[in-house]
Formats: C-alpha cells, structure tokens, sequence
C-alpha cells in the first residue's frame, strides 16, 4: 500500500504528463457576463467559442425576469422536488418546454448530465438493449454504465452498423437507440429519418439528446426532431437550459409518453437525490422560452450567421468541416498548427478553442467557431480577418 504523500506525488506525474502532451486544460476568467465582448487574460476579446448560440445569457429580459424571481420565489429552494423544492414555477417550467417541443410530459433536472445519468437506470434493465452512437455526449456513456442493460455500440451515425446493432440485440425485451441530435466536434447533425426508420423496423425506442440544437434548430426551435420533421417518431428527448435558453444550468427530460417522466419522477436517482433548479433560474428560462418564440427571427440570425462565416471562410480557403450548425469546425493539418492558430487568433483579439486528440481523432486537429445570434456580420468578418491573419504570420 502507498502512502498519502506517494499517493499525492502520483498525482504530480500524472499532471506533469497531461501538460507535457500539450493537453492540460487551462482556465481563463472572464472579467464580466457572458457575451460577445468579454475581458480576460488582460485583453479585449470577441468571444467565438461559448454555447450562447441565441445570445441569450446577457438579455436585458432574461436577466430582469431572473430578477424579479428572486423577490417573489428567493434565492434558493433547500430541497429536492418531491420533499419541499417544486414551486409553482417550477411545474410552469415543466409545461413550457412540452408545448415547445410538442411532447406530452417534461422533467427538469440539475442538469442535462444528470438528466441523462439517471435516464438509462430507472428505465432500462438487464432484459433490456441500450444502442448507443460511438460519438454520444460524455453524460449518456456514464448514464448507460450505471444501467444493467445490454450495452451495443455502433460507428458514429452509420446506419448500417446501427442496424448490424440492432439484430444483435434483437433478443432483449425492450430496445433503445441513444444518439445526440448534434455532435458537438464536428456540428453534424444525426440522421434521424433513417434512425426512426430502423427504429420501426425492429420495434426500438429512440432517445435524442438535443443539447446542441434546442432553441435554435428546426421550426420554432423544436431541435433535430423538428428539423427532421420526425417530432412524432421520437420517444424521449434530453436536453439543457445551459446552452441556447439562457445558458444558466439545468437540464430536462421530455417524452411523448407521460410515463416515461411519470417513472423518472419516481426512479431517477439525480431527480431525487439533488437539489432543485434554483428560482431565478426557472424564471429566466421561462423568459429565454418566450422570448424565442416571440422572435422567430432569433433563430434565424444565428443561421444567417452561420452561412455567413462558412461562406467567407470557404472564400479564403479554409478547411472547413460542411454543414448548416453554427458549430463550425475549422480544420488543420497537425495538433501544432491548430494550437498556433489559437494563440495567433487570441493575439488578434479572437476568442476561439483548438482541440485536438484525444478528444478528436488523430489528425483531425481543428479550432472549433461557434457563432452566435448576437455576432454582428462586421466581428464575424473582423475573425475571418484575424484567421486569414494568422495563418500568415504562421505561414501554413
Ligand atoms: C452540454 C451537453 C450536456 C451537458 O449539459 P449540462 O446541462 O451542462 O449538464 C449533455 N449532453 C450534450 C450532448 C451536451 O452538449
């Protein structure tokens, strides 16, 4: 057995190890709210890389909504849902988001990574198959291992290996097929026609977690199902309140079965062991719902942006991964050169994140831009500007 300061020197090396493969993550503090001009690191910078995708954590109507709930709700709830934690608002919240998404019932949760941690166990047993997309979020990898259920993988949205999957698992009693709606690397969409179409084939649930696309893709904002035009072909939907509607924290659960949030009400263990989504949040989101639906035109600026910086970027002879997400990948030749872009675009004033392997795939270096409803077409053009900048002055 090792002794604590063994222990302690251990984890010394291990950290050693992740800074000298270049993959230590480093924090930078915004000196104020989140938004497209942010302060940090000493410098003025237009912000390229938040999940802010509707400008929303900084809205004057948003923030007074949160506001006021503060005075009529408190600051915070001191208990968990089914004991003392749900407030009227709380069940408001709840019936937004299933007329939004035009299901039948929603839960909220924590977060989306509880939401989806507790998903998979109070549902799902060693009778039953979950099939989950080799690329789906870190929080239903960790939610799948806490289920009994058979586990089958298949290639990232790959069809032909999904249905491979789907025979294999043909002797369990329940299916599940688990994808994102939008990976969040590469700002593809998943193929939700030809999943759906398979999932009637075999008689499998399908399960999307939408966390990039609620609020801003498919008609009214309804996500992948809507932009797929599968909406009621989709049994269960999660996603979060910490992206498009106001990016505060939280996370849902939405179904067009209502027992399905019946049983996770009673069984979802982050449901009922962790604390309520505090007041002012609630109150916020409500509003960023609203306000979403009130301006369709939201949606469609973070679009139009979307198209714009792709357009111009395509124009100057960047690589870029296709698409219609305003996740847009920009791609590079090796790990270095996308690190140097980084820090070139940071110099410029840029806010943007490279990343490289292992969180993609060897070769697949890349800066990932995130546009925003709030960029104006003269900051997107003044970051085209920077990359075109950088790549100069790093002489790719
Ligand atoms: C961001 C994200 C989550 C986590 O959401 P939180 O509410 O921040 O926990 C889960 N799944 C996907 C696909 C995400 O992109």
């Amino acid at each position: 057995m090792s002794s604590i300061p063994e222990f302690i020197d251990g984890l010394k090396t291990k950290l050693d190890n992740l800074d000298s493969a270049g993959i230590y993550k480093n924090e930078r503090a915004l000196t104020g709210a989140q938004q497209v001009h942010v302060h940090a690191g000493g410098k003025e910078l237009l912000n390229f890389c938040s999940n802010n995708y509707l400008g929303l954590a900084n809205n004057e109507q948003v923030i007074n909504a949160a506001k006021s709930a503060l005075d009529q709700f408190g600051f915070g709830m001191a208990s968990v849902r089914f004991i003392a934690g749900t407030q009227t608002q709380h069940v408001a919240l709840e019936d937004k988001l299933t007329s939004f998404l035009s299901t039948q019932a929603t839960i909220l949760f924590p977060s989306c990574f509880d939401a989806n941690g507790g998903l998979f166990e109070a549902l799902f047993d060693e009778n039953d198959a979950i099939i989950s997309d080799a690329l789906n979020h870190a929080s239903i990898i960790d939610g799948v291992r806490l289920c009994k259920a058979q586990r089958f993988r298949y290639q990232n949205r790959d069809l032909a290996d999904l249905e491979i999957q789907l025979q294999a698992a043909s002797a369990a009693k329940n299916i599940v097929i688990v994808t994102d709606g939008v990976f969040s690397m590469d700002g593809y969409l998943a193929p939700l026609v030809g999943i759906c179409d398979l999932a009637e084939k075999y008689g499998a649930l399908v399960m999307v977690d939408d966390s990039h696309a609620t609020g801003f893709i498919g008609d009214g904002g309804a996500g992948t199902p809507a932009h797929c035009e599968v909406q009621n072909r989709i049994d269960i939907i999660s996603g979060t309140l910490g992206k498009a509607l106001g990016g505060a924290s939280g996370g849902f659960i939405s179904s067009r079965h209502p027992e399905i949030v019946q049983m996770l009400r009673q069984k979802a263990r982050p449901y009922l062991f962790s604390n309520s989504v505090p007041p002012s949040v609630v109150a916020g989101t409500i509003a960023a719902l609203e306000l979403i639906s009130s301006n369709p035109e939201l949606a469609g600026k973070v679009r139009e942006n979307a198209r714009y910086f792709r357009a111009l970027m395509v124009e100057e002879g960047f690589d870029l991964l296709p698409g219609v997400h305003p996740i847009v990948p920009v791609m590079f030749s090796s790990e270095h050169v996308a690190a140097a872009m980084a820090k070139a675009l940071f110099d410029r004033g840029i806010y943007a994140v490279a990343f490289s392997y292992p969180v993609v795939p060897m070769g697949k270096s890349r800066i990932r831009i995130q546009l925003s409803a709030s960029h104006t077409f003269d900051e997107i053009k003044e970051c085209v500007n920077a990359f075109v900048d950088a790549r100069e002055e790093i002489s790719v």
